[in-house]
């Protein structure tokens, strides 16, 4: 009988030190599904464990393009189609200078089960350039986007991979990028979601995954019996297109969220975050949250440099449930102890892994009601595939029609996790009820196709 711990050590063995994030999220999903592999033999005569973390392929490219000086520069751009077993790759592409291949196959490998939790015919990529936005002039975001097309439009089509937005990729990005693959094709077809509603985007796409995170929570705190929101203090990081849904759609129910972050510090405002000036400062001016204690005067401010040693100031401050939305890896061990001390019974993960495994542990070990991102922020992608199916069928959706199949869509995920946890003998782990039920449609889709 196969050995996962022995398999792990393996990969670990041969990958680079890029890899680190890749092995994490790797290492995670191969200890859940272990016992998979104790009762039947199929998955191991079948290799699919080596077949499950060998992205079928990895594309790179150089993006060439000039700025508004006329300055040559030179970025890296990358695709990495993992697994298309249920459906045609589906992921978005992100532009930020940490951007590596470690990161995509790490944020690709979790996309293919995110995308087999929703149920719905989609596999798993992800894609992005070292490209850093910040700072750039609209017509310099259009010039990068064009080259970056050029490139990438020979390997994407909307019956073979589909990209969408991730971090330093909205609308804007995706509508330049949208207008460079139809002038190269000459072709008008749904190959990006997250496109402006006026040329084919489903409404509710931008809001879709900060909302989606707190309907996933809600059914969770109702699933593990605990009470609801209303009234409660949240924390959430991030400033971002998740964090200001999240933060929007808590608001709504009638949740206290007292902070924000982002690359720079974290917002601490105590009557709970003005939600107008956020959005007014992030996604209008595109500034630093420095600028928000300026009209709130008694919120503080706290830049990176005071950040406590190994933690990060949101973590700190005692909340009901914590909502991570920022990045990878930005809640540490230290952070987890300090949330379970603070009292918070919850943690739902809005950006892809940003707990560290230490971190995940200690919330299990505790009994946090702990969503994983790649249940929790599903509804991103969920969302992406109705617009593929409104632009398949030419349809326009209504708002409200997409937020009630995005709630019912998110309940069915939180509600699959959760019994498949049961199934397995570890209620209340939606860790490893994640990964197991990802697992079992990837795999069994996989063995069906043949080699
Ligand atoms: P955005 O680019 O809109 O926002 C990202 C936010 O996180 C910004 O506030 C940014 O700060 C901050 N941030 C980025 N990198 C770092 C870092 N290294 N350290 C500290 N803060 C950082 O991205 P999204 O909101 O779209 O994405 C956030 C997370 O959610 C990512 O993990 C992404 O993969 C995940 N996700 C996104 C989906 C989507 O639909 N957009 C779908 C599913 C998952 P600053 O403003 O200073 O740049």
């Amino acid at each position: 009988m196969i050995d996962i711990k022995k398999e792990i050590k393996k990969f670990k063995n041969v990958s680079s030190s890029q890899d680190d994030v890749f092995f994490q999220a790797m290492e995670e999903v191969l200890l859940s599904i272990a016992p998979l592999f104790r009762t039947d033999d199929i998955y191991e005569k079948n290799a699919i464990i080596k077949r499950l973390v060998t992205p079928d392929r990895i594309i790179k490219f150089k993006i060439t393009w000039l700025d508004d000086n006329n300055k040559m520069h030179v970025n890296t751009g990358f695709r990495v189609q993992f697994n298309n077993a249920l459906g045609p790759y589906k992921g978005g592409l992100r532009f930020h200078p940490s951007v590596n291949e470690g990161i995509l196959k790490f944020l690709a490998f979790e996309q293919v089960f995110k995308n087999a939790l929703t149920g719905l015919p989609i596999g798993g990529a992800k894609g992005g350039s070292d490209f850093d936005p910040k700072g750039k002039s609209d017509f310099e975001i259009m010039k990068f986007c064009s080259a970056f097309m050029t490139e990438l439009h020979k390997y994407i089509g909307p019956r073979i991979d589909i990209p969408a937005g991730d971090i330093g990729v909205g609308g804007r990005e995706i509508g330049y990028l949208f207008g460079e693959y139809k002038k190269i094709t000459s072709s008008f077809e749904g190959v990006l979601t997250g496109k402006p509603f006026m040329f084919g985007g489903s409404l509710m796409r931008t809001e879709a995954t900060g909302y989606g995170v707190i309907y996933f929570t809600k059914t969770m705190l109702e699933m593990e019996n605990k009470e609801s929101l209303k009234g409660k203090i949240c924390t959430v990081s991030g400033a971002g297109n998740v964090a200001i849904h999240a933060i929007e759609k808590l608001l709504e129910l009638g949740a206290i969220p007292v902070t924000c972050t982002d690359s720079q510090g974290t917002i601490y405002d105590k009557k709970g975050i003005d939600l107008e000036l956020l959005k007014e400062l992030k996604l209008k001016k595109r500034l630093s949250l420095k600028e928000y204690i300026k009209k709130h005067p008694k919120a503080s401010y706290i830049p990176i440099s005071e950040y406590p040693k190994d933690g990060h100031a949101v973590w700190f401050i005692k909340a009901y449930a914590a909502f991570p939305c920022a990045t990878q890896n930005e809640l540490s061990i230290t952070d987890a102890k300090k949330l379970i001390e603070n009292g918070c019974i919850c943690v739902s993960e809005g950006a892809n892994m940003p707990s560290t495994s230490k971190a995940v542990d200690l919330f299990i070990e505790n009994k946090i009601c702990f969503g994983p991102a790649k249940a929790a922020n599903a509804g991103g992608v969920a969302v992406s595939e109705f617009e593929m199916s409104q632009n398949a069928s030419m349809q326009k959706w209504s708002f409200e029609k997409v937020d009630e199949k995005l709630k019912i869509t998110m309940q069915e995920i939180c509600k699959r996790v959760a019994l498949t946890a049961r199934d397995y003998g570890v209620p209340g782990n939606y860790v490893d009820g994640a990964n197991i039920a990802g697992f079992k449609r990837v795999a069994d889709a996989m063995i069906a196709e043949g080699i």
